[in-house]
């Protein structure tokens, strides 16, 4: 998966975030971090595959909450963690017949 999705980019709310999949030795961004001023989700290359999706949607979510001013409810890891766990179980839900 980290050859699929990494230099990808993925729009929040009309930002386009930058995908990189590479190396983050730093302890509080072993996972994942997403960066506003750059514009850039950066994962983990070192997560499994399982958990690279869950990461990206934990990063999304972050971006979300930054990008409609809820930056009170992004600092809350434990709200975050779970809503984009939440949002990991629907993420293929796919509307038939509609464009
Ligand atoms: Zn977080």
């Amino acid at each position: 998966m980290e050859f699929e999705i990494n230099g990808r980019t993925i729009n929040i709310l009309g930002v386009e975030y930058k995908i990189a999949v590479k190396e983050l030795t730093h302890n509080n961004l072993n996972m994942g971090h997403i960066d506003d001023m750059t514009a850039t989700i950066a994962l983990n290359v070192r997560l499994p595959k399982s958990q690279m999706q869950a990461v990206l949607w934990h990063e999304v979510v972050h971006g979300v909450l930054d990008a409609i001013g809820e930056s009170e409810m992004s600092k809350n890891e434990d709200f975050v963690e779970k809503l984009s766990r939440a949002l990991n179980t629907v993420a293929d839900l796919k509307l038939e017949g509609g464009e």
